[in-house]
């Protein structure tokens, strides 16, 4: 991949606040985009194909990966997520930075394919925190709430191999921390 310096990847546990910053830094940073990931989750309301994810089934995703069409992919909750790695190229060749909003093992084999990028880690202040945060979002059921806060024990042990490693207590200042690391 040209340029690898251009991609940005934000990651940390599910409900810290990782598609609230990322929509906040676009808003501010037109030469910004943001990767669309593909996922055999099913949409949740107001979720739109193409839009917020390319909703695939499980056998085109698999598909996908024969194909080496992903950057990198993860199983996540009893889904699959991964990042087409096409239109990466093209977006960072139009001079594009792009930001990959990804969970944890995703990230880690980005790191390992690419050197020269930034990797960030968002941290929730407490674990208790974040628990209300997936629970206030109201989009997953009980069991799916119960996977993402198991795997979030072991996400956390992972950032302290990322570049940064932010608390995400307030959007705006998250947000504020990540323009100066990445500009
Ligand atoms: P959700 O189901 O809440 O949309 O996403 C679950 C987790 O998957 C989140 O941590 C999200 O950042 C992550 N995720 C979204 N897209 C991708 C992707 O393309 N690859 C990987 N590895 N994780 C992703």
């Amino acid at each position: 991949m040209k340029n690898p310096k251009k991609l940005i990847i934000i990651t940390g546990p599910s409900g810290v606040g990782k598609g609230t910053v990322v929509k906040n830094i676009l808003k501010k940073d037109k030469n910004i985009w943001i990767s669309i990931s593909a996922t055999t989750r099913k949409p949740r309301e107001g979720e739109e194909h193409g839009k917020d994810y390319y909703f695939l089934t499980k056998e085109k995703f698999k598909e996908m990966i024969s194909n080496e069409m992903f950057l990198e992919w993860a199983e996540f909750a009893g889904n699959y997520y991964g990042t087409p790695i096409d239109i990466i190229n093209e977006k960072i060749q139009n001079g594009y930075k792009v930001i990959l909003e990804i969970e944890v093992e995703g990230a880690c084999q980005v790191r390992e394919k690419l050197s020269n990028i930034i990797s960030i880690f968002l941290l929730p202040p407490n674990k208790k925190e974040l628990e209300k945060r997936i629970r206030d979002r109201g989009t997953d059921d009980e069991k799916s709430i119960l996977q993402r806060l198991e795997r979030a024990d072991f996400e956390i042990s992972s950032s302290k191999d990322f570049d940064y490693v932010l608390k995400n207590y307030e959007i705006d200042k998250t947000v504020d921390e990540i323009f100066k690391i990445i500009s």
